[in-house]
């Protein structure tokens, strides 16, 4: 069976990290159909935008797509082209698996958690009125003759909703993928004794989501507790499911526990679309330098071939990745030790295509 899938480059370290993952995917045998498309800073001059209509439209065909990172332009008044594909195809939900990859230097090991994280809702909505608008001091007044609160005067203001329906479809979710994946435990990460009606309600969804999933264990943890229980004991925990801004800080620090941004995959989900891209960004100042460590993109692409149904694929090329980080001779700069020369990111993809001839 051929695959159809769409390959957005990305800009900054994108193509190369884009390249090498194509190597990588190509070499397991799996036949893909790749719709080649390009999105960010690169194009902003050609299309007018850094986020062209056709890729938006070839995502929607091919319904799986990988992606390099993109530059979020700084004070030209486009939003990130990352949040903008996700909320144009409700991605709802961002799974990010930590898993330790022997050879990575961290100070943890045998770290094998997942982290599920709500696209759509809380703070991340975007809606922020800026301190001194007409519109910030109109929030302003109506939120303080409507909460009987005081405020302090002029003040900046973010919403933060979160929803049944939102929170329902993001635990729910996370209990699918623990229970397909075979994990044990799903843990509700919140701060519902602070935001008792934000928070609230997400907890309240998980209690409820849970019970009908009575083989899976459920907890829930404060948010601020849960990062100190990851530092001390991270085997306690399987798959965590948390709001947005929650779920966005939790993984980057369960990224830094496996070694950091450059083995850290991702896959964002909707209801008949998955975009599969690394958590780290386009790294500008490695541009067109052939030197990142393209394995946080090939991971993402062992999470594509698992979400194909290319099982058998995904876990040769998984452990063809897992190799080469073990064997330590054809890695980049990252994960050189010290008197082994690095290899540039091509070369590394290479190894690992290598691996699965
Ligand atoms: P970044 O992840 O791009 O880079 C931070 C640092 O991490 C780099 O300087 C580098 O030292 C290291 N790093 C990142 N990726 C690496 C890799 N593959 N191999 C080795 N080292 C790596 O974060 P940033 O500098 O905060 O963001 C740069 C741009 O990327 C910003 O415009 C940001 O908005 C964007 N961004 C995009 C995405 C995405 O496309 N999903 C995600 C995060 C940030």
């Amino acid at each position: 069976m051929t695959h159809s899938v769409t390959l957005i480059r990305g800009d900054g370290i994108g193509p190369e990290v884009a390249k090498a993952t194509q190597t990588a995917i190509d070499a397991t045998g799996v036949r893909i159909d790749w719709t080649v498309v390009d999105a960010g800073v690169d194009v902003m001059e050609t299309y007018g935008t850094p986020l062209p209509d056709h890729v938006l439209e070839a995502i929607r065909s091919t319904k799986t797509a990988i992606k390099g990172p993109i530059t979020t332009p700084v004070g030209s008044g486009f939003r990130s082209v990352n949040v903008a594909i996700r909320k144009e195809l409700d991605l709802y939900a961002n799974l990010r698996p930590a898993k330790s990859i022997e050879g990575v230097k961290s100070a943890f090991k045998n770290v094998d958690l997942v982290i599920v994280r709500e696209n759509t809702e809380d703070l991340y909505a975007g809606i922020e009125f800026q301190t001194g608008t007409p519109e910030a001091e109109q929030a302003l007044e109506y939120l303080a003759n409507l909460s009987k609160k005081k405020i302090v005067p002029h003040s900046a203001i973010g919403v933060k909703p979160i929803s049944d329906m939102g929170s329902r479809r993001i635990v729910k979710f996370a209990f699918d993928y623990a229970q397909a994946n075979g994990r044990k435990k799903v843990t509700a990460v919140h701060k519902a004794n602070i935001m008792k009606f934000t928070d609230g309600l997400f907890l309240e969804v998980a209690k409820d989501v849970a019970k009908g999933y009575p083989n899976i264990e459920f907890d829930d943890r404060i948010v601020d507790n849960m990062c100190m229980q990851l530092m001390q004991k991270p085997e306690l925990y399987d798959v965590l499911v948390l709001p947005n801004l929650y779920g966005d800080i939790v993984s980057d620090l369960c990224a830094g526990m496996i070694g950091g941004l450059g083995v850290a995959p991702g896959g964002n989900f909707g209801t008949d679309i998955a975009v599969f891209e690394a958590i780290h960004g386009s790294a500008p100042k490695y541009a067109g330098q052939n030197k990142v460590n393209p394995t946080a993109l090939i991971l993402s692409g062992v999470m594509m071939l698992r979400h194909l149904e290319e099982i058998e694929a995904a876990d040769r090329l998984q452990k063809a990745v897992e190799e080469v980080i073990y064997e330590g001779t054809s890695v980049t700069y990252d994960l050189a030790k010290s008197g082994v020369s690095p290899v540039g990111t091509q070369e590394m993809a290479e190894a690992i295509a290598k691996k699965l001839s």
